[in-house]
């Protein structure tokens, strides 16, 4: 199956994603996870998009899409496929649209207080990447990793600035695709407020699973 998941951030598409991938069997592509992992590299294209990302900015477009037609291309891809960001532009769905057909662009909604405590809660160990929230998922010991001890982080975009910054990106860049996919046949809003398992229900019901 080629899925998309479209929402503002905070939503849950990643946690939605991996649970999806682990339901399918079908990789899950993240392009701020791959972003990351070339900031975290120091590679060319990490060192070009570190402030952008800092600041809660989106990534040109070209350069997107260049690195999600190159992962589409692996041959694990082939049969199917969870994008989660993106595409996060019209222009990135057009380009999108060239490389691939789509079955199903589920659409996470939630309101914006409630994204804003998800963001500026939300911790990660930098040694082994498990996330946590300081509401939603505490670890056993405030501020330390369940897994290993290390001290836990907070992303550099969850600042609240950035959060703010991100949310607004999202309204202006991002929300038209809304309606875009939704034009296309494509869209299935899925109510994402409320806590894991009962969003995870709908996404099984909308993908019939
Ligand atoms: P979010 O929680 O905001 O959805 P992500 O982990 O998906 O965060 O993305 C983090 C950052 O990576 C974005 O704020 C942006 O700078 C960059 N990014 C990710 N996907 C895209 C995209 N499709 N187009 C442009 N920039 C992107």
């Amino acid at each position: 199956m080629r899925l998309i998941f479209l929402g503002p951030p905070g939503v849950g598409k990643g946690t939605m994603a991996t649970r999806t991938k682990d339901l399918l069997g079908t990789p899950h592509i993240s392009t701020g996870e791959l972003f990351r992992e070339n900031v975290s590299k120091g590679t060319p294209l990490g060192i070009k998009v570190k402030t952008i990302m800092e600041r809660g900015n989106l990534v040109p477009d070209e350069m997107t899409v260049a690195m999600v037609k190159e992962r589409l291309d692996k041959p694990d891809a082939s049969d199917g496929f969870i994008l989660d960001g993106f595409p996060r532009t019209i222009p990135q769905a057009e380009s999108l649209s060239d490389i691939t057909g789509l079955d199903f662009v589920l659409n996470l909604q939630c309101p914006s207080e409630e994204l804003i405590k998800r963001l500026t809660g939300r911790r990660f160990c930098p040694t082994c990447n498990r996330t946590y929230h300081i509401h939603y998922m505490p670890p056993k010991t405030e501020g330390r990793c369940d897994a290993d001890g290390t001290e836990l982080l907070t992303r550099d975009d969850d600042s609240l600035e950035a959060v703010k910054n991100r949310l607004e990106v999202y309204t202006k860049s991002t929300e038209p695709l809304v309606h875009w996919y939704q034009k296309h046949g494509l869209l299935q809003n899925v109510d994402a407020s409320a806590a894991p398992d009962g969003v995870f229900e709908s996404i099984r019901k909308v993908l019939n699973r």
